[in-house]
């Protein structure tokens, strides 16, 4: 199916206004980032707006400490919107804080009759739905056929309605969704969609408390706010066709936003949604940022803490669910998405999150990055163990490990061995290849390396490759053990250059050092 263009060739610059509204029930999930990142990608693109809108209305899930993280995270990322709780020119921003707006509309509903007032107790309401199970209906619902014999405006008598109100009885107001008909609408991933009226649920559009549900606010707002594209995850494609009803209704569809419904992020394994539950699993934070949750104190663990760069993350999430038309690039900068991103090209499937693939982002927006900064990365941390360095060493060994850095951490955990001696060693490799003819050749080795003129990575691989080929042995069964002398470690970069970085004296001294250790090490029991 070809899909409608979601921006008129005609559209004036600064037409698009799109909004993230989150609900703050915790922290914000990477699939729900992916959302306001797509969203902020489409505004910045058209010279539009983005809004951040804080949808509250639902005070019981509400999680403190959640708008806060949500905020935090979006400034980390650079996600940054052009209005939102901080300031706006339309504020407020928090549903809570717009009660006020939706009376009028509710009235309005109500006045035309497509909604009403609804007075079942939550005991009618079950025994409604049991009624409907035992008769094997498999969803129940509030609708057409069932409002008739529930305690509703449309079946008691309107005095009663009135007395009902008057003595404050507890009530909702529902959407009086029709019997019959299809609802049609364009989403511009899915294309068309035809939804027949009869399989909707009355939804309630006020609660008893007098708070609008989402249905309702978000209509509202979005058609205050003057919303021209809605970027949403798929999970509330299926209430869209509500939606559109509202907007009927409300006498607003021709300011109907566009609808852009996302996919669903799924686990690595590509056979279900991606859920908190797989966090420990996964070795992956599928959170922007650490959260604790205040009321389990449930820790989860997020992206910026784990070392992902911003850049990285961002790039990352663009290409979940979206690809660039044409070309196998996939190093993108800020300013490239927002210059190649586009609806067309959003999938249709279910996006798999490969953990491999968040890492290799990190690791190629770490390369991008300048010499200076990565090279402080290293310095900080050489600082903070009070090691001693030149600026020269710190940056050539900071280029022999760059492919084994994906994180600033890293540069640490890889470079530190440069400025430290080993405090113990790999004793699975030392046991493994540690053996007298091994210790032999290494003796050797050192009384050549001590008088070798220049230290120099070819000179010391030539003076090593001779005595192997002397002492008929092969190199791996020598190297491991001379890198275990002189990092502790059995992996690491370049040997040979290296060991031309550690400088003679110290690869003489720390080779001296572990040869003793392993001889004793490997000594046999007597
Ligand atoms: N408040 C909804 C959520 O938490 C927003 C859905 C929408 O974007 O319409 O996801």
């Amino acid at each position: 199916m070809s899909r409608k263009s979601p921006i008129p060739e005609s559209a004036p610059a600064g037409s698009v206004c799109v909004r993230f509204a989150p609900s703050p029930t915790g922290p914000l999930h990477i699939g729900g980032v992916r959302t306001a990142l797509y969203n902020y990608l489409l505004a910045k693109k058209h010279q539009g707006r983005f809004i951040l809108r804080i949808e509250d209305t639902d005070q019981v899930r509400q999680v403190p400490g959640s708008e806060a993280y949500i905020q935090e995270a979006l400034q980390w990322l650079g996600i940054v919107p052009d209005e939102g709780p901080q300031a706006g020119p339309n504020a407020p921003y928090r549903q809570s804080d717009r009660k006020h707006i939706y009376p009028q509309y509710v009235d309005q509903l109500l006045a035309a009759g497509h909604a009403y007032y609804a007075f079942d107790t939550a005991e009618e309401l079950e025994a409604m739905r049991a009624k409907l199970q035992a008769a094997r209906v498999a969803a129940p619902k509030y609708n057409a056929v069932t409002r008739e014999s529930m305690r509703n405006a449309l079946t008691l008598p309107q005095e009663e309605v009135e007395a009902l109100l008057q003595a404050g009885a507890p009530h909702v107001v529902r959407l009086k969704v029709p019997h019959q008909g299809v609802i049609r609408f364009y989403d511009h991933v899915r294309g068309w969609i035809q939804v027949q009226a009869a399989t909707l649920d009355d939804k309630v559009l006020v609660k008893s408390d007098g708070i609008p549900t989402y249905h309702l606010a978000h209509v509202i707002d979005d058609h205050v706010m003057g919303i021209s594209h809605v970027i949403r995850g798929e999970e509330w494609l299926p209430s869209t066709p509500i939606h559109i009803l509202l907007y009927q209704y409300l006498g607003i569809e021709q300011a109907l936003p566009q609808f852009v419904h996302l996919p669903l992020l799924l686990n690595p394994q590509g056979q279900g949604k991606l859920s908190k539950r797989e966090v420990e699993t996964l070795g992956l934070p599928i959170f922007p940022l650490d959260w604790k949750d205040p009321i389990t104190g449930a820790y989860m663990p997020g992206f910026r803490e784990a070392g992902y760069l911003p850049e990285a993350l961002l790039n990352f999430l663009a290409l979940l669910g979206w690809s660039p038309s044409g070309g196998q690039q996939e190093i993108f900068s800020r300013e490239e998405l927002i210059s190649h991103f586009s609806i067309a090209h959003i999938h249709k499937a279910g996006v798999r999150l490969d953990i491999h693939k968040a890492r290799w982002f990190n690791q190629q927006h770490l390369k991008r990055k300048p010499q200076q900064e990565r090279v402080a990365y290293l310095t900080a941390a050489l600082q903070a163990h009070q090691l001693t360095y030149t600026p020269e060493q710190v940056a050539a060994v900071c280029e022999l490990i760059e492919d084994r850095v994906a994180f600033p951490q890293d540069f640490w955990e890889q470079g530190k061995c440069f400025f430290q001696a080993p405090e113990s060693y790999d004793l699975a490799t030392i046991h493994a290849r540690g053996c007298p003819p091994v210790y032999e050749l290494l003796s050797a080795w050192i009384e050549v390396l001590r008088a070798l003129p220049h230290f120099a990575p070819d000179a010391i691989h030539a003076t090593l490759q001779n005595l192997l080929a002397d002492g008929g042995m092969r190199s791996s069964d020598v190297m491991p053990i001379v890198r275990v002398a002189l990092t502790g470690t059995r992996s690491g970069p370049d040997l040979m250059q290296s060991m031309a970085l550690l400088g003679q004296a110290e690869v003489i001294q720390r080779l001296s050092k572990g040869l003793a250790a392993f001889r004793q090490i490997t000594q046999p029991a007597t």
